[in-house]
Formats: structure tokens, sequence, C-alpha cells
């Protein structure tokens, strides 16, 4: 299963603490519940694609000695199974959705520059999400008067901070920003074993 890396920083310095297993081991096993802090198990790779980055990066996953399952870390400026970093799936989201400006408009809000498809694609996803999150994020934030859960949830999400808010969903609740895809529901594990996940 994945849980998040506590780590809020660029994707340079993330980089620089991986190195170290011991700087986030986990203490007891999220997923058995064993006691016993998780030996480390080397990593696996994903791509992200944030404003000033395109490549590939690492992520650290640990093992459980007692249940034989992995976890790994995913960090913070992620959504599982998706390419893109939250911050730039947000300023998409809040130009299109908020603001008003066309796909394109969007897309060439939100760098680096990207087929307006992809965005289409967040778009939908958000909008099937949408009343899920102002029930959850209502624990963190009040909900102000909006026309309807779109612009409720972006105005609550804008309010606590996306990363904030994506910690409180992921980890507290196993809720997916943008939900998650067809055969993680609910909770985003599959029924047999936990899986490292390609993105999207
Ligand atoms: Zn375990």
């Amino acid at each position: 299963m994945q849980i998040l890396h506590p780590f809020a920083g660029s994707v340079q310095q993330y980089a620089e603490q991986l190195a170290n297993p011991d700087a986030h081991r986990p203490g007891h096993c999220p997923q058995c519940q064993t006691k016993h802090p998780l030996t480390a198990h080397g990593f696996y790779t994903r791509t992200l694609i944030d404003a000033a980055y395109d490549g590939v990066i690492r992520v650290r996953r640990y093992l459980c000695q007692a249940c034989q399952r992995t976890v790994s870390l995913l960090p913070e400026f992620v959504l599982p199974y998706l390419r893109s970093s939250l911050a730039v799936i947000a300023l998409f989201l809040i130009a299109r959705l908020f603001r008003g400006q066309t796909l394109q408009g969007a897309a060439a809000t939100a760098p680096p520059p990207m087929p307006y498809q992809r965005g289409q694609f967040w778009v939908r996803r958000f909008r099937a999400q949408a009343e899920a999150l102002c029930a959850v994020l209502a624990a963190l934030t009040q909900p102000a008067p909006a026309p309807d859960f779109v612009h409720r949830a972006l105005a609550m999400l804008e309010s606590i901070g996306w990363i904030a808010a994506h910690r409180f969903l992921f980890a507290g609740v196993r809720c997916h920003l943008l939900g998650w895809p067809r055969g993680l529901a609910p909770d985003g594990r599959r029924t047999a074993f936990s899986t490292a996940g390609a993105p999207a």
C-alpha cells in the first residue's frame, strides 16, 4: 500500500532526503499493525511532471517482516496514479473551474505546456468527486456559500491548502483527491496484494 512521505518541499529536496532510509521509516506496519519498524526495501520509480520538472522520481519502499507486504512512501506533492504534480493539477482546476477559463487557457496557465485533454480528464474526475470532498473537508474548514459543489470544494481546497487537504484525505480517510481509479475504490487498496502502482 502507499502512505505519505511526511515531507513538503521541492522535488530536489525530496530526492536528497531519500538517501537516508531512517529519516521517515515507519515505526509500525499500517497493514497488519505489527509494532516493529519496517525494513528498507529499495525503491520504485514513477514519472512526475511539475512546473519545472519532467522526469522520474524514486519512491522509497519498506517491507513488513511480519506480513511480508510492502509499504511505499509517496511524496505529498503527487497524487497516486497521476503523473502531474498536485500543484499543476490545482492550478489547472482553479483556472478552468473557478475562473472559468477555456480548457486551452487553463492548460496554458498550469505549466509546463500540456495537451488540454489531460486537464479535461482531471476536470471530469474532480466534478465526480466534488460533493464527497465538501463533506470530508468540512472537518477542516467551514464550507463557504457557493453556487455548486465544484465551487465549494475548490474554495475549501484553496482555504485549507491543496497539500494539507490531500494529506488529510489520503492519510486520514484514504480518499483520493480526484477519486481512486476503478478497481481501487474505496480506499486505494487492491483486494489481494498491495502494489507500487504505475502512474496513469
Ligand atoms: Zn505488516
